[in-house]
């Protein structure tokens, strides 16, 4: 079997699609414009990047987007204040702190202050808490984009075996956290491994929807999947670079050997990568209505 492949880029290009069209209606029909700030301190390249491509997406649906450039030695109380500014600012109804903030800087405190009806990151522990009990509110974005790749590409998660390597509070618990709640595009049967899990295989090999989240290159190998289950492989790794000085990456599945197996397989790049900033739009246009009671 060679494993259809789930194309995260087409996907999400979907998605942004409907954006735009609902944000242009939100404009016309209720006035109201979704307003997005993203706060950078310092000038990491990774991060200057990061920031560059939410903000271009955010001009292409049609938000108003500010983009906040503060210096790498700002203090803490400085950012508090600012955010705290951004907090009580109508036109804003997402904030985003780039991270990793600088080491002086408590990066807790800074998530913790933003106010959680703006958190469009969805790591304050108040939506934390909420996706816990099953209220969820704004889902984090990479486990959000996840579980659309699955919806959208017809994959049953009703019921199914789902087993997720990987237990960090932005991928591995959230997901496992959303495909076990009791609604529509969940209702599975989750289990969560990590690095004191014994025999993963005997766990993995069980898995309709394998979801992997490690940061270890090519980790899952063939072996470890059962015949015809749908991979979702989140990790993104850097191995070397082309003569050209690019990036070679790979992710934490062994592509060429799982995609003879499954039935259905993300690739990286271009499998769970660009769906995270979609997912933030998403996120954000969601407050913007909830701001406006129109959601
Ligand atoms: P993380 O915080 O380092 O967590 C990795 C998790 O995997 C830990 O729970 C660890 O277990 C577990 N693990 C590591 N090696 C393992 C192994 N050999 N067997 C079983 N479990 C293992 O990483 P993360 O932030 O969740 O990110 C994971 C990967 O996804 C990274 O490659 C990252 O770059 C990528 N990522 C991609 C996106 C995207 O948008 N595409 C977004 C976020 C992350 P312990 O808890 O026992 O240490």
């Amino acid at each position: 079997m060679t494993a259809k492949i789930i194309s995260g880029s087409e996907v999400a290009k979907e998605i942004r699609e409907e954006l735009k069209q609902e944000v242009a209606d939100l404009k016309e029909r209720h006035n109201l414009v979704p307003g997005l700030v993203t706060i950078l301190v310092g000038e990491d390249p990774a991060s200057v990047s990061y920031v560059t491509a939410k903000q271009r997406t955010s001009h292409e649906l049609g938000f108003y987007s500010k983009q906040d450039n503060q210096p790498a030695d700002m203090a803490e109380d400085e950012l508090l204040k600012l955010i705290d500014q951004y907090n009580s600012d109508p036109k804003i109804h997402g904030i985003l702190v780039q991270l990793p903030l600088p080491k002086h800087i408590d990066e807790g405190k800074i998530l913790y202050a933003i106010d959680p009806r703006k958190d469009v990151d969805g790591f304050h522990p108040v939506n934390v808490g909420k996706l816990m009990i099953g209220e969820p509110n704004y889902l984090p974005c990479t486990p959000a984009g996840i579980q659309q790749l699955l919806i959208r590409s017809g994959t049953k998660i009703e019921g199914a075996d789902v087993v997720v390597v990987g237990r960090s509070n932005i991928v591995g618990k959230p997901i496992a956290n959303i495909l076990l709640q009791k609604r529509e595009g969940a209702n599975a049967t989750v289990t969560v491994c990590h690095t004191r899990t014994r025999e993963m295989a005997s766990y993995t090999k069980r898995a309709d929807i394998l979801i992997v989240a490690a940061g270890k290159p090519k980790a899952i190998t063939a072996d470890m999947v059962r015949e015809g289950a749908v991979v979702i492989d989140v990790g993104v790794n850097r191995i070397g670079k082309t003569p050209e000085g690019k990036a070679i990456l790979c992710g934490d599945v062994d592509f060429e050997g799982v995609k003879e197996k499954a039935s259905a397989i993300t690739p990286v790049p271009g499998g769970v990568g660009p769906m995270t900033i979609t997912m933030l739009m998403m996120n954000t246009v969601k407050a913007a209505k909830l701001a406006a009671g129109i959601a």
